[in-house]
């Protein structure tokens, strides 16, 4: 890097690098050697994986990969262009159909991420003057995306419909758009959808429900938290592809007349390549898996079931959350590191979720389909011992009588 950049900016990012590392939220990617699922290879060394969000099992299903494969052979590797120019093929317009049916919406618009769909329905449907609304803990992708629209972007507290209601009230030279997670990606609880749109309705404001996490895991038919609250009604509805469908790209479905819209204003679809037609046929596959195999939401939700009950029993510091996000709240970075080793240790794979991705740091244990209940066992015995090594370590430096940090949490069953 030194030969590269000038010194001045050398020092910018090897400071700003020394400071990441010096807090415990120094970030690295780790190399897989094997195809997503229940088990990973890492360095040669198998792990359970606790980290995907690959909740139904989906993304090395033998039966997509077959999918991808004959549509390679029909449909080349490659979309070629833009929508609007000559990327927009079959596959793209069957999926776009499909989910608008998944989701009970009239239409729906394809994009290549869902950090693209967020940034480009923010910005395609506010100007400077209006005001975009959102929970604190929206994903990064939202906050980015009021961030760039030119609107004010307002925050209210966690899931606090009176905080939001505060900001809804206030006077407001232009319109107001509302924008929450549907399952909050680092906490797993859900939204209350019914209280939003009630507001947004008494308010005259717009709904932006972003179901990330709820699509293909919630609802009768695997349509997201909207359709298990038996809400079809959420004007702007943003789904992706790349979680619980286990292939990749993003959707938003609402009105003919919002995607019309977006067609025009969204520069995040319009300014770039389609994705590969064979991925959107085999993201149609996934649908229709999904909606053949209820059996596979069923059996998630008994896992979910099994591990809080277990993680119960332990007092570990579960979060609120009925999801297959489960994350333990842990006191410091550097001790959500520290069980992250003992867990790799045992050979499960968790991931570490540290600031500035979330105000406090966790363990953000998911859990998927192709989990099994001797899994979960694994897990939740993996943790029984970090709690107790955790106990031993505090018990001796009660005798060595140094304690200086406050109680937390995490150590309360201590
Ligand atoms: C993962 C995620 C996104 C981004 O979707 P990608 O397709 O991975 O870019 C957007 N919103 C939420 C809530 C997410 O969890």
């Amino acid at each position: 890097m030194t030969a590269c950049a000038p010194q001045a900016w050398d020092q910018r990012m090897t400071e700003r690098l020394e400071a990441r590392r010096a807090q415990s939220v120094y970030r690295q990617r780790h190399t897989l050697s094997s195809a997503q699922g229940r088990e990973v290879i890492y360095q040669g060394q198998p792990y359970l994986n606790f980290a995907s969000n690959d909740y139904l099992g989906l993304a090395a299903d033998p039966r997509l990969m077959e999918a991808q494969r004959l549509a390679v052979k029909q449909w080349g590797v490659g979309a070629g262009s833009a929508h609007l120019v000559c990327g927009h093929q079959s596959p793209h317009e069957a999926l776009e159909d499909a989910l608008a049916t998944l989701t009970g919406r009239p239409a729906a618009l394809l994009f290549s991420t869902g950090y693209m769909a967020n940034l480009g329905v923010i910005q395609a449907l506010t100007q400077r003057g209006d005001e975009v609304i959102q929970d604190r803990l929206n994903h990064a992708s939202l906050l980015d995306g009021a961030q760039l629209s030119g609107a004010r972007l307002k925050r209210y507290q966690h899931q606090d419909i009176a905080s939001l209601s505060q900001h809804l009230s206030a006077p407001c030279k232009g319109l107001k758009l509302v924008v929450s997670d549907g399952v909050f990606s680092m906490d797993g609880d859900c939204a209350d959808i019914p209280a939003l749109a009630s507001q947004c309705q008494a308010h005259q404001a717009l709904l932006m429900i972003d179901d990330a996490h709820g699509l293909g895991v919630l609802g009768p038919r695997g349509g997201g938290l909207c359709q298990d609250y038996g809400l079809d009604t959420v004007p702007i509805l943003v789904g992706t592809l790349g979680k619980a469908l286990g292939t990749a790209g993003a959707f938003v479905a609402g009105s003919h007349a919002l995607i019309d819209y977006l067609t025009n204003f969204a520069r995040t679809a319009i300014y770039t390549t389609a994705q590969p037609p064979a991925v959107a046929a085999t993201t149609l596959k996934a649908i229709e898996l999904v909606q053949q195999e209820p059996e596979r939401r069923q059996h998630l939700r008994q896992l979910i079931q099994y591990f809080r009950e277990g993680a119960q029993a332990l007092a570990l510091p579960l979060l609120n959350s009925q999801t297959p996000i489960q994350p333990l709240a842990l006191s410091s970075s550097a001790q959500a590191l520290d069980w992250q080793a003992q867990l790799a240790q045992a050979g499960l794979w968790v991931g570490a979720i540290r600031p500035p991705t979330v105000p406090s740091p966790r363990l953000r244990i998911t859990l998927t389909a192709a989990h099994q209940i001797s899994d979960i066992d694994r897990l939740i015995n993996a943790l029984a011992q970090c709690l107790n090594k955790q106990c031993s370590n505090r018990q001796s430096e009660i005798e060595e009588s140094v304690i200086t940090e406050p109680q937390t949490q995490a150590t309360s069953s201590c």
